[in-house]
């Protein structure tokens, strides 16, 4: 899929650059041919009005005109027509009696007869005038055009090379370009499909459970307790999965970034405080200990957010540590931000593990996680809101030791 997208984009890519290309080189090579033959044209010109430039003013005779259009190697032919269109002089190609061109410039095919090979000859047609307003005949002389045809046989050249070539690394670029751009978007897929087939893959399991206590249950011979059991297994087994869709729902709903500028200020002091008393009433949890900062401390927050970031994160520490040891919620305050920590002595996190463990559906000990109910999104969660804030967060742990997660938030 990606492969033909990429192939897709390289592909519009080159079509474009290639069109854009081509009608460049259209256009320059149009006007180079222009250019080239607005030069030839002038020279030709001037080498007409030479011929004739003084030469009538004084009223000097037609029939003098062998010394007037002297004998030129680089002309193919010079001609002379009287003012009524008729031959009177010429020298070079035999011409018509009649002169048919309309004076100008005009581009002829003629065959050379010394060489019998067809040639491009630019010829001029002049209108000569006495005292500048009495026609009194036509100059008309030609040359081949070889000298244009070379340079833009040159042009050809380049072009004919140099099109297909631009055109090939153009095709390469597209493709490198059309990579570059699918990466965002592979990535995402990537990381989507994973997550789906994590989900799906989480929300399995339980569900055979259900299925098999549900058959268990209604087997016979029907035993009461066996059938209170059974169903007391199916509404734990519900009540997790009610967890993991709800948990999957809050880190769909709430990815980005939050404008700060909107969020109500929040002390989070105040916060802490509500938060680790309703924390302890409702876990009675022993070795919780809460160190917080007197003054308030100011920031710009989704407080139910934040709530549910700092709760994840006491969770684990108090499921990941064991009762005799002790877990402290801490607030810091330093120039760059406040720095809410959460701190314990538990079973610590393997150092290979740790760049992991904010990624979704990332659990340390599968075994373990899954026993004590972890789906492995609680960090993923956590690291979400954190970044939805502009905070940061980070982990210190040391297996069998204990382990610290820092929350940095920007301050007001
Ligand atoms: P879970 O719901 O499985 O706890 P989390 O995303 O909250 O998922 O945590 C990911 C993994 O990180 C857990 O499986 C656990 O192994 C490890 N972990 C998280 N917090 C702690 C902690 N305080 N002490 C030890 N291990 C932890």
């Amino acid at each position: 899929m990606f492969t033909r997208s990429r192939r897709n984009l390289a592909y519009l890519f080159a079509l474009s650059m290639g069109g854009i290309l081509v009608v460049f080189a259209g256009v320059a090579y149009y006007f180079g041919v222009e250019q080239q033959l607005k030069a030839f044209d002038e020279y030709l010109y001037g080498r007409a009005k030479n011929f004739v430039s003084g030469r009538f003013d004084d009223g000097a005779l037609r029939d003098k005109l062998d010394n007037l259009l002297p004998s030129n190697t680089d002309l193919t032919y010079k001609r002379w027509y009287n003012s009524q269109g008729q031959l009177i002089w010429y020298q070079g190609a035999l011409p018509d009696r009649i002169l048919t061109a309309s004076p100008d410039f005009q581009t002829i095919y003629k065959t050379i007869y010394i060489t019998q090979t067809k040639q491009r000859l630019r010829e001029v047609t002049l209108p000569v005038r006495q005292n500048k307003y009495i026609l009194v005949g036509y100059v008309q002389i030609a040359t081949p055009l070889t000298s244009v045809e070379e340079t833009v046989n040159r042009y050809r050249l380049f072009l004919s090379i140099g099109l297909p070539i631009t055109f090939i690394i153009i095709g390469i670029t597209g493709w490198f370009l059309g990579g570059l751009a699918m990466q965002p978007t592979r990535r995402a897929y990537d990381q989507l499909q994973r997550f789906t087939a994590d989900a799906s893959h989480e929300l399995r399991a339980p569900i055979a459970a259900m299925l098999s206590n549900a058959q268990v249950a209604l087997m016979p011979p029907y035993d009461e307790s066996e059938q209170q059991f059974r169903l007391e297994n199916i509404i734990k087994t519900a009540k997790s999965m009610s967890s993991l869709v709800s948990n999957l729902l809050f880190l769909s709903r709430h990815e980005g970034a939050l404008d700060l500028t909107t969020l109500p200020t929040v002390n989070l002091v105040e916060l802490l405080k509500t938060l680790a008393s309703e924390y302890q009433s409702q876990n009675n949890r022993p070795n919780f200990t809460v160190q917080l900062i007197e003054k308030p401390i100011y920031i710009k927050a989704d407080a139910d957010l934040l709530k549910q970031a700092v709760i994840n994160l006491l969770d684990n520490a108090f499921k990941y540590t064991p009762a005799d040891k002790s877990v402290e919620l801490k607030l810091l305050l330093q120039p760059h931000g406040a720095i809410i920590q959460v701190k314990d002595n538990g079973v610590g996190i393997p150092s290979e593990d740790l760049p992991h463990i904010f990624e979704r559906f990332y659990r340390v000990d599968k075994a373990r996680t899954r026993n004590s109910g972890g789906f492995g999104l609680g960090l993923a969660i956590v690291k979400q809101i954190v970044q939805a804030h502009q905070g940061h967060i980070s982990v210190n742990s040391v297996l069998g030791q204990g382990s610290t997660f820092q929350v940095q938030l920007p301050l007001i």
